[in-house]
């Protein structure tokens, strides 16, 4: 309980440099609760909140403390009114009510269509205009990337039928903050899935998953978000997976059973059995192997300067292991056994691999300061390994990194696979 194993690896630790903002730390303070020699208070409040729910200390820790199990149950409890301002309260009400609906984002967002990624952003932002916004909307105006029409809409047919012989009948999450803000990467996993053989299937209705919420610790929408998606993926027809190019909602799918296990017997089963099939894209690609006529189909992509890689020179990676994806569901061996089958590709690994980069949900909305010195650490990380791309399998991860790369391009590996087999842009 008092090793300290976890503290190198904890983001909020290297972040603040405080015990009582350490899973060590926090654990002592629970303890401390729990006899009744500490109080809940505000005070108390923002040391769990710091917490960014990376699950790397459970990672760490050699003798298996759950702090994710502990972190889980405190949650909820951190959302007492008389804990937050009615700043912070305000705040928190508006993401939720916002980030889960596709469509009350779009609606939202129409407006900034006319301002995201254009010349007008980069002056407001250079003359540093958006800091009267509050460091909230700032940290929010700072994440937005450009809007393209298919933000707006879900361009991808109901069924992306299989090329060549099938081998698989997929049900495929689009995400609800992927699908407004980097919709190129459903389309860019629906073609390299098609492209081996495998049919993909997209629930029209389908919603959020309920990993934002989930992770602030509200319970209740958490609940009917997952019970919606579990029924309009049912309503699919059989399918062998569901998969997710997230992982963060992939960590959230995978969770289901145990989410909805005492709600009404045929949803509980039916979650069950969505959960037993869930699985990160990478993950399965792995598993059911590329074909050879994709394999033997993959080109070398192009450097920045637009030459080829070539052997002699090759394309430089690194790969960013998303939190949920290396902590909370133990993939790492997957995305980069996927991009080693890009021709003339070398991946270099950041030093402070497994370190989260400040995105954390919303966590760069709601802790913007710690998540600003985070999401600057993980880009010198990156940026130190001489890497001409940044790789991330994760949206709210590709958000903070891009915020934070500029001129360093972040893709998913389905965008890089897609392109490489001449299913997506050339550059
Ligand atoms: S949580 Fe694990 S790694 Fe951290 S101090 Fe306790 S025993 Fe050590
Ligand atoms: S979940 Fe992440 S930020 Fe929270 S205590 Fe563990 S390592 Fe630190």
């Amino acid at each position: 309980m008092h090793c300290g194993f976890c503290l190198p690896s904890c983001a909020s630790y290297l972040a603040l440099g405080s015990e009582m903002d350490s899973p060590r730390g926090r654990i002592h303070a629970l303890k401390a609760i729990e006899a009744g020699e500490l109080r809940l208070d505000a005070t108390v409040a923002s040391h769990f909140d710091s917490c960014l729910g990376c699950l790397a200390c459970v990672s760490a820790c050699p003798s298996g403390v759950r702090y994710d199990q502990l972190i889980e149950a405190t949650r909820p409890r951190l959302n007492a009114p008389e804990l937050r301002s009615p700043a912070q309260q305000l705040w928190r009400r508006l993401l939720f009510g916002v980030l889960p609906y596709p469509k009350r984002l779009r609606a939202l967002l129409q407006p900034l269509r006319a301002y995201a990624g254009t010349p007008l952003q980069t002056l407001i932002r250079s003359i540093g205009l958006t800091q009267v916004l509050g460091p909230q909307l700032a940290a929010m105006e700072q994440l937005l990337p450009p809007l393209s029409a298919e933000s707006f809409s879900d361009s991808l047919p109901r069924v992306v039928p299989a090329a060549g012989e099938r081998r698989y009948r997929v049900g495929l999450l689009l995400g609800c903050v992927q699908r407004v803000f980097d919709p190129a990467v459903n389309q860019a996993t629906a073609a390299v899935l098609a492209a081996n053989g495998i049919e993909v299937v997209i629930p029209p209705d389908q919603g959020c998953c309920g990993a934002v919420t989930h992770h602030q610790g509200e319970e209740a929408q958490t609940r009917a978000l997952a019970a919606a998606l579990v029924r309009s993926f049912a309503a699919a027809g059989p399918l062998d997976a569901v998969l997710v190019s997230a992982s963060g909602c992939g960590h959230s799918l995978k969770a289901y059973g145990r989410l909805l296990a005492d709600a009404a017997p045929e949803l509980a089963a039916a979650a069950g059995e969505l959960a037993a099939k869930a699985f990160d894209v990478q993950e399965f690609l792995a598993q059911v192997g590329l074909t050879a006529a994709f394999e033997a189909a993959l080109r070398p992509l192009p450097h920045p300067d637009g030459s080829p890689a070539s052997a002699e020179r090759p394309l430089t990676l690194a790969y960013h292991d998303a939190c949920h994806m290396l902590h909370g569901q133990g993939i790492s061996a997957a995305p980069r056994q996927l991009l080693r089958a890009i021709p003339h590709v070398r991946l270099r690994e950041p030093l402070e691999q497994g370190v989260c980069c400040g995105s954390a949900g919303i966590y760069n909305l709601v802790q913007p300061a710690e998540a600003e010195l985070l999401g600057t650490r993980k880009a010198d990380d990156l940026r130190s390994t001489g890497a001409q791309i940044a790789v991330s399998a994760n949206i709210g991860c590709s958000l903070q990194l891009r915020r934070h790369l500029e001129g360093l391009p972040v893709q998913h590996p389905m965008q890089l696979l897609a392109r490489s087999y001449g299913a997506g842009p050339a550059s």
